[in-house]
């Protein structure tokens, strides 16, 4: 298991690694390059300035893992898992150790409700990520280009599926 490795997080601002924060799951930063920038950049992280053979991890505090995680219930039964493993297109989306971006929250709303709407603003501030790569990726040869849109409308088709409540725990 990875966690005998010194792991601290890749999120600016957050102080979380693996020897002050031994609990925690660390998430591998994907492979899949149009992802992995994706993740940096919702991270406000500069994935240029990261060498792809760099293996990065967030910590679970950027993740719902009840929602983002596949094997969640396995891990919450077992106590571990052997491998983390992601949903494929998760983002992370809870950066509250940067102050700025701490969602402002009415009381009035239900956490599902306020979960729902936090997402939501991820998914756009990703999409957005997205429709300036597809600007950028203009100047790529062809096949590159048809590859990249279609994954990043692959990954739009899945985003707009509703994420499944989570009913109280
Ligand atoms: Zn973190």
């Amino acid at each position: 298991m990875s966690y005998n490795l010194y792991h601290c997080c890749v999120v600016p601002e957050c102080k979380n690694t693996s020897i002050k924060t031994p609990g925690k799951l660390w998430i591998k930063v994907p492979t899949n390059l149009s992802m992995r920038n994706t993740w940096l950049k919702l991270a406000r992280r500069d994935p240029k300035a990261l060498s792809i053979k760099t293996k990065l991890y967030f910590c679970e505090d950027h993740f719902y893992l009840e929602n983002d995680m596949e094997n969640y219930t396995q891990y919450k039964i077992m106590g571990s898992v052997k491998r983390i493993r992601m949903k494929p297109n998760c983002i992370p989306s809870r950066f509250d150790c940067q102050v700025d971006r701490k969602r402002k929250f009415t009381p009035n709303k239900s956490r599902n409700a306020f979960i729902k709407w936090q997402r939501m603003s991820t998914i756009k501030e990703s999409e957005e990520i997205m429709r300036n790569e597809e600007k950028h990726v203009k100047s790529l040869p062809s096949c590159i280009q048809d590859f990249l849109l279609l994954q990043n409308k692959c990954d739009k088709a899945v985003q707009v599926v509703p994420a499944q409540e989570h009913k109280s725990i």
